[in-house]
């Protein structure tokens, strides 16, 4: 049996060759296999000097000091640490967030926010943008802390970080970003974008699952508070031994995102041009979110007359991904496209399509057609 297409690049990317090749150095007796934080003798410190490479080229891909980087286990972690490490300790805290996050930080801050913090659920327009107006509206005397996310997850579009972070750097309020999407997509520079924490992951750039960071700003100070304690690693923010191959694995992943950025950016930008010129003859199509502001390789559709449920049966030769999360008995469209307005019914309509590094442009005409026949058969039954 022919493997479906792979058209869920935002869920996950498989490893890269180059980067599973070097992994594998770091695991056996004849390779790299020591504590990274044992200080007496060279298999320790051999693995802590390829931990500090790997630092210096995740910092490299967005601009940040190597001693800004803490290693964690995927953006989840990064989420958590960075909005219950920044509200931690302090007096009657208000945090601002959006209705659009990713579940890490949604369901954060709702835990938060049952645990007495005040949360600020700010909505965005049509095109899933947050405005900087509307956090300027949000702030309040004791708001510590902003997160939103860079790029969003369903739809890919991304929003104005730099504009609202030069208001929260005037007003002293800490500012988290969720680039798990964003990082490898386009260009990110925390210092052009006045972000003080900001969360990574391995696995959406064709690194390893299991591992992510967050950069922790240092100049002016970012202090959080761990929320795993023991042995103190990575400046007490974050302990537990360090997975040095995980790590290797993204640092390595992240330098080839940074090399090939403009390169992939264009490949992506011509597959969406043949994917949408494939499907240029089907009425009823309607791309959700921004038509403007958004990384080429996300591609969010809502099919006039046809469910998505029904589409993704249809489409067993692609994979792809309808952001409603189905549970048993009822079928919860996803909150992302309610969140910026779609009705109930528009909203089961969606798929997401996301193209990746391996797409090529044969795969990208055939979800087309594929996409064609499925609908213009349902349409035709109804
Ligand atoms: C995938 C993703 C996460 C979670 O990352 P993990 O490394 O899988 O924990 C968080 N935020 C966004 C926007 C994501 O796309």
């Amino acid at each position: 049996m022919n493997k479906p297409v792979y058209l869920d690049y935002a869920a996950t990317t498989p490893v890269a060759p180059s980067v599973a090749e070097e992994m594998v150095k770091y695991l056996t007796l004849d390779g790299v296999f020591g504590n990274p934080a044992s200080r007496s003798h060279a298999y320790g410190w051999q693995a802590e000097a390829a931990v500090e490479s790997a630092r210096r080229q995740v910092a490299e891909l967005i601009n940040a000091d190597p001693r800004e980087i803490v290693w964690t286990s995927g953006a989840t972690e990064s989420d958590n640490l960075a909005i219950k490490g920044a509200v931690a300790g302090r007096d009657n805290p208000h945090i601002v967030t959006s209705i659009i996050e990713h579940k890490a930080v949604l369901d954060t801050c709702k835990w938060l926010e049952q645990h007495g913090v005040e949360v600020t659920w700010l909505t965005p327009g049509p095109d899933g943008r947050i405005r900087p107006e509307q956090v300027t509206e949000a702030l309040r005397g004791n708001t510590v802390l902003v997160s939103l996310m860079l790029v969003n997850n369903e739809l890919g579009c991304i929003t104005d970080v730099a504009g609202i972070g030069r208001i929260l750097r005037e007003r002293g309020v800490l500012f988290h970003v969720d680039a798990a999407q964003a990082a490898g997509k386009m260009p990110v520079d925390v210092s052009a974008l006045s972000v003080d924490l900001m969360s990574l992951s391995g696995h959406k750039v064709y690194g390893p699952k299991g591992v992510g960071a967050l950069y922790v700003r240092r100049s002016p100070d970012v202090r959080i508070e761990a929320q795993i304690h023991g042995g103190g690693h990575e400046r007490g923010m974050r302990s537990g031994t360090l997975p040095t191959h995980q790590i290797v694995g993204m640092g390595k992943a992240f330098a080839i995102a940074k090399d090939g950025l403009e390169s992939e950016t264009a490949h992506l930008e011509q597959l969406r041009a043949s994917f949408l010129q494939g499907l240029a003859d089907l009425d009823g199509v309607t791309l959700n979110g921004s038509k403007e502001y958004r990384v080429p390789g996300i591609v969010n559709l809502s099919f006039e007359g046809v469910e998505a449920e029904s589409l993704m049966l249809g489409l067993r030769d692609l994979a792809v991904s309808s952001g409603s999360a189905c549970a048993s008995a009822t079928i919860e469209p996803s909150f992302v496209l309610r969140g910026i307005g779609l009705s109930d019914e528009l909203a089961h309509r969606a798929l997401r399509f996301s193209f990746g590094r391996f797409s090529t442009a044969e795969e990208a005409t055939f979800a087309a057609s594929q996409i064609v026949d499925v609908v213009s058969r349902l349409r035709a039954v109804r």
